[in-house]
């Protein structure tokens, strides 16, 4: 599997991964193909996921810039077609009570209103008339052992106090009579505006409007080299080179270690795996009562996620290899075989028929940026969802093409600062490597 900190690129026109949304989502609609003429545009976006193409759609539709989309492989072959669906007002991995004591009162209520307005563009987009199969509204997140409770209720509280923002809290048995009876959950907050959604469908739906609004998405054409000539910077696709006077690096995850140094050793891609299992039928839908399917993520510091998808099947998640070249070992969708049936012992025989990974972009501090990755400002980025970017990145192409426009952001923390860089960025790995043991004996044992 493409190793972003090892390989050039992520390669050039690579079919989809053998994922469950690859084979549930029906036919991938039009691009305009593969790079095969030299062009000077205003604006290059590069990669095609919800980052890249929002920005297409934003600056088209609201700027009148129709900017040129060049992607390695072909729409959401990255994490937007990868991802486990699931919709929610929030990104990076940091606390609202971290955020507050770090950066203040007012950053931390201007981020939340950001991730708030987050959610209100991709529902907006949705409702332009994308199919994207949205399941029912609601977003449990469930504490993995009776320690973690009282976390859940300060959360409660935090969000209530701040922000207004009422969710509910379900006891153990509660959510396992109203929702789903997991052996390991033992209390669950409940959020009313989490939805779970087709992430590839909903990534084709954004590449439509964005292509109606007049915007190029060109499909197997990666950058290979980049250029500086005079004002304009000059991408390199295997076939023709573009000439742009701006560039948006929309790569997240899999940025290639070399693309442009304004991004470089900044970022840790870690990989993400899912299992999609065999449809559940009537009887083991109630040996585990699962009547939700609203999406599911746990207290771990080494979080699995699940939800019921429309065919009763189950999407189950968690950490997956730490390098690409281990990427597709079946032990780490076994492993997650293993957790989805100690939290529901009546599926010893349940089996999985689909298993894929993805890398997710993790920051030194644990929310995402958007920043110029040069002195002049001609190249902008916005990457580091650390995991949760499926609302956020949406929202993030939308103000990247404002500041495309010289228009002001939000002053937040999000678009104030570049992202940083990692100390020792030869070790990354095995700072990964750390991170998983502590979080192990952190989620067993404290
Ligand atoms: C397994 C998994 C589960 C997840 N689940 C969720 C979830 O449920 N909810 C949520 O909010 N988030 C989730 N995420 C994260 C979310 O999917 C991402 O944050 C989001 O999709 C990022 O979108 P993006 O457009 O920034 O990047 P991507 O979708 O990763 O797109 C980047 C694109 O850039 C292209 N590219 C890279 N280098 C080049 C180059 N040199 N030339 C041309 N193209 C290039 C790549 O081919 C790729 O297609 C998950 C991620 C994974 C891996």
């Amino acid at each position: 599997m493409y190793d972003p900190l090892l390989d050039p690129h992520p390669g050039q026109g690579q079919p989809l991964p053998n994922s469950y949304w690859a084979d549930h989502s029906g036919t991938a609609p039009l691009d305009d193909g593969q790079l095969q003429q030299d062009l000077t545009v205003d604006v290059a976006i590069i990669g095609a996921g919800y980052t890249g193409l929002s920005c297409a759609y934003h600056l088209a539709t609201e700027h009148g810039v129709k900017a040129v989309v060049l992607e390695a492989n072909q729409t959401a072959w990255g994490c937007s077609g990868r991802n486990a669906g699931f919709v929610l007002k929030s990104s990076g991995r940091k606390p609202y009570s971290v955020m507050r004591s770090q950066y203040g009162e007012a950053a931390m209520h201007g981020i939340y209103n950001e991730f708030c307005a987050g959610l209100e563009t991709v529902k907006a987009l949705i409702a332009t008339g994308i199919d994207c199969d949205q399941q029912d509204a609601g977003y449990l997140r469930m504490a993995h052992k009776p320690s973690m409770i009282k976390t859940l209720q300060q959360q409660a509280s935090l969000l209530q106090k701040e922000f207004g923002y009422q969710v509910e809290l379900f006891n153990r048995d509660e959510l396992h009579q109203k929702f789903v009876a997991d052996q390991h959950a033992y209390a669950a907050l409940r959020f009313y505006d989490g939805f779970g959604v087709n992430p590839l469908k909903l990534a084709w739906g954004y590449q439509q409007r964005a292509r109606q609004a007049g915007a190029k998405i060109y499909s197997a054409s990666p950058v290979t080299q980049w250029q500086q000539d005079g004002e304009h910077q000059l991408l390199i696709t295997p076939q023709a080179l573009v000439r742009a006077k701006k560039v948006v690096i929309a790569s997240n995850g899999y940025t290639p270690k070399l693309l442009h140094s304004g991004v470089q050793e900044r970022t840790l891609p870690v990989l993400s795996q899912i299992i999609v299992t065999e449809p559940l039928s009537d009887a083991q839908l109630a040996a585990c009562n699962f009547l939700t399917s609203q999406v599911i993520m746990d207290t771990r510091a080494l979080k699995y996620y699940y939800r019921k998808l429309p065919d009763n099947r189950i999407l189950f998640g968690g950490r997956g290899a730490i390098t690409g070249k281990g990427a597709d070992d079946p032990y780490f969708a076994r492993r997650l075989l293993d957790v989805l049936k100690l939290s529901f012992p009546a599926l010893q025989q349940l089996r999985y028929d689909y298993s894929w990974s993805g890398w997710i972009c993790m920051t030194l501090d644990d929310i995402p940026h958007l920043a110029q990755a040069d002195d002049k400002g001609q190249v902008l980025y916005s990457m580091g969802y650390c995991g949760s970017g499926l609302t956020f990145s949406v929202q993030a192409g939308k103000r990247l093409a404002e500041r495309l426009m010289g228009l002001p952001l939000p002053q937040i923390p999000l678009y104030q600062t570049a992202l940083p860089k990692f100390p020792l960025p030869a070790l990354r790995r095995l700072g990964q490597w750390g991170y998983f043991h502590y979080g192990m004996v952190k989620d067993r044992w404290f």
